[in-house]
């Protein structure tokens, strides 16, 4: 195992991420609304193509060096790695910059990271989601339920020192004790992951989840699963980081932070988004008009928006405050509505674990936000 992980204050320079979007999956599953497609694999050399060009133009106008590059989606890893390899070869990244891909378990071949890994990745991201086989299916995931050993052994044998898996809970097919089981099998790995997502399951518009009303999550059962996710990975030596992010120390993902810090960040590929200091941009939702776009010439603009400064304050402390780091008592004019959701130590303000899933009502009670 190496000891190659570059930790958030490695980086001399300021924080910058790159993220780019990998608008390929092999299916779809049941609950996704993201930008992501399972019927267009064959644009794949083209928008590989385009990506590289997109970089390259912003490079042209002075794209600074990524403290942290993410590749995300979609399933980044349906591209062969020599292409993902060639965008973030295009991609100008400071010393030790992080550099994540999000991966199928599917595709979790030790080949495949090995190769990541000799191109400059150093750190992988894993949707496993659950453990249990009608957790799996109700979500419309196609992997077994050895996948998390899979992917383990892989990592390990590939030698990174770095990685994370994600957990979705709310499924209207798992129980407490189902979410017992996962968390036994991925925490009794014997290389388990050194980061934890684990997300509330939302019922999408549009999406064979969100559009059938018995298969939504109850709000009651999920607000469960999450306190229990917390608790474990918080008797297991993980520290809570963010609404749905738990690290061993010195594991944190540098990349959340650009986006919880409101620092600048780049994206490219079709729908990625964008910040320069309060400016909001985002890319064309579709590949197909962002091939041709770029090949045009054009930005691949899809919108804009500026944030004032009233927004990006009210953003800000909506931020930080979903983040283990809260904000100023200042920062409320009273906490009497919402004190069973916060915990108050050193003159700060954070979510108590049973605040987290309802942050947005402590949010709401920000000074900022009016
Ligand atoms: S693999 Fe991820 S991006 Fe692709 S359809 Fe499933 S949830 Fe959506």
């Amino acid at each position: 195992m190496t000891t190659d992980v570059p930790t958030r204050d490695d980086c001399g320079a300021p924080p910058f991420g790159v993220y780019v979007h990998v608008p390929f999956c092999a299916h779809r599953c049941d609950y996704c609304a993201f930008a992501t497609y399972a019927d267009r694999d064959h644009l794949m050399a083209d928008y590989v193509e385009a990506v590289v060009t997109e970089i390259a133009r912003a490079r042209e106008n002075g794209l600074a060096d990524a403290t942290s590059v993410f590749f995300g989606g979609g399933t980044p890893s349906r591209l062969a790695p020599e292409q993902l390899l060639t965008i973030l070869d295009a991609i100008p990244r400071a010393p030790d910059a992080e550099v994540t891909v999000e991966c199928n378990p599917e595709d979790a071949s030790v080949e495949r990271l090995v190769d990541y890994r000799a191109g400059g990745v150093n750190r992988m991201s894993f949707g496993v989601q659950s453990t249990r086989p009608a957790v799996l299916a109700d979500l419309g995931r196609r992997h077994g339920t050895m996948a998390h050993e899979e992917v383990s052994h892989a990592v390990h044998e590939a030698g990174f020192a770095t990685w994370n898996m994600d957990l979705i809970v709310g499924s209207r097919a798992e129980t407490l004790d189902d979410v017992r089981h996962t968390l036994d099998d991925l925490l009794g790995l014997e290389h388990a992951p050194p980061h934890l997502s684990c997300y509330a399951l939302t019922a999408e518009p549009g999406t064979p989840l969100g559009e059938d009303p018995r298969r939504h999550p109850d709000e009651d059962a999920t607000a469960d699963a999450y306190d229990l996710v917390g608790r474990v990975l918080e008797a297991h030596g993980y520290q809570w980081e963010e609404i749905s992010n738990w690290a061993r120390p010195g594991h944190e993902c540098r990349h959340n932070h650009v986006y919880w810090d409101q620092d600048d960040y780049a994206g490219f590929g079709s729908a990625a988004h964008s910040h320069r200091q309060g400016r909001r941009y985002w890319n064309v939702r579709t590949p197909e008009r962002y091939i041709a776009m770029v090949r045009a010439g054009t930005a691949p603009l899809g919108g804009e928006e500026t944030l004032d400064e009233r927004t990006r304050t009210f953003e800000r402390d909506s931020l930080s405050l979903r983040t283990s780091r809260g904000v100023p008592v200042e920062a409320f004019a009273s906490l009497d509505e919402i004190a069973h959701l916060v915990a108050v130590r050193d003159g700060r303000v954070t979510l108590a674990p049973n605040g987290r899933l309802l942050a947005n009502q402590v949010i709401v009670r920000l000074r900022s936000a009016d």
